[in-house]
């Protein structure tokens, strides 16, 4: 190889390289929901600084080197008031736009769902602290996981963020993506992971959670059949059950949840090919 070859090539390594990585982040939407990246400027370190966001532990990487934390942004948030990542004694505000999610109105709900009573509030209270939990570990297993696969295949039947009413009545948002996949189809996990937390849940179902490490997890809900345990650990790809019916829905599909620093955001901002 002469020197022009050996030129381009490093040229096409290093160019393939940069835009492997730069593809590899989840993309940005400062919005309630949605993601910021922030780059942590003053952050001196060779080491990834701790960073928090009201006081929940971020996801922190590394490109092209500089530390980027990747930030989930509570669905609650609100526009007018700025948001701030504390890392390595510094603080980085920033602020958030709108994003007017649509209403969805879903009738025909079995009223139990959408006027629990007290028992069945007192169930759910217990199984959302199960759920907290999970989302709240904090776990560094490998490198941050920056991109997730689809885990079903179907039409997406309700996006992530609507502003929902059953049977006329405000619930909370919608928290997740509905993939619309037919009934005892598989379900397939996110990334690598391990199972944290698995229940049959009031409102989500049968529902599996899985820890990516660096704050991120992923849900499952709705589940006809589960086929994993607390504790398995995961590749990428693995069958964890079969999608259902089963807790608060109009019909089979899967919910599929993703939480950042203990925050719910939209899934598809981890997805790159769709
Ligand atoms: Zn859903």
């Amino acid at each position: 190889m002469n020197l022009t070859h050996l030129t381009k090539s490093l040229t096409l390594a290093l160019t393939l390289s940069y835009s492997i990585n730069t593809l590899a982040l989840p993309s940005e939407s400062r919005v309630p929901g949605g993601i910021a990246i922030i780059e942590l400027d003053k952050v001196t370190s060779t080491q990834a600084p701790e960073a928090t966001l009201n006081g929940q532990r971020v996801m922190v990487t590394q490109e092209s080197g500089k530390w980027l934390a990747i930030v989930g942004i509570p669905l609650k948030a609100k526009i007018d008031e700025a948001l701030t990542v504390k890392a390595a004694g510094k603080s980085y505000s920033f602020n958030i736009s709108d994003n007017d999610y649509p209403e969805q109105r879903l009738t025909g709900i079995p009223s139990k769902y959408v006027e629990p009573d007290p028992k069945q509030v007192a169930r759910w209270r217990e199984e959302s602290k199960v759920q907290n939990t999970a989302y709240k570990t904090w776990s560094e297993p490998n490198a941050p996981v920056l991109e997730l696969a689809m885990p079903a295949q179907g039409p997406y039947s309700s996006a992530f963020g609507l502003k929902r009413f059953f049977n006329d009545q405000p619930r909370a948002p919608h928290s997740g993506l509905d993939i619309a996949a037919p009934d005892k189809s598989p379900i397939k996990v996110a990334a690598a992971g391990k199972v944290t937390a698995v229940g049959e849940y009031f409102f989500n179902g049968n529902t599996v959670i899985v820890d990516h490490g660096h704050g991120l997890s992923t849900m499952y809900c709705h589940m006809s059949r589960i086929d994993v345990k607390v504790g398995d650990q995961l590749e990428l790809g693995e069958q964890i059950g079969l999608v259902g019916k089963t807790g608060r829905v109009t019909g089979p599909h899967l919910h599929w949840g993703v939480s950042l620093n203990n925050t719910r955001v939209d899934p598809l901002l981890f997805v790159k090919a769709q």
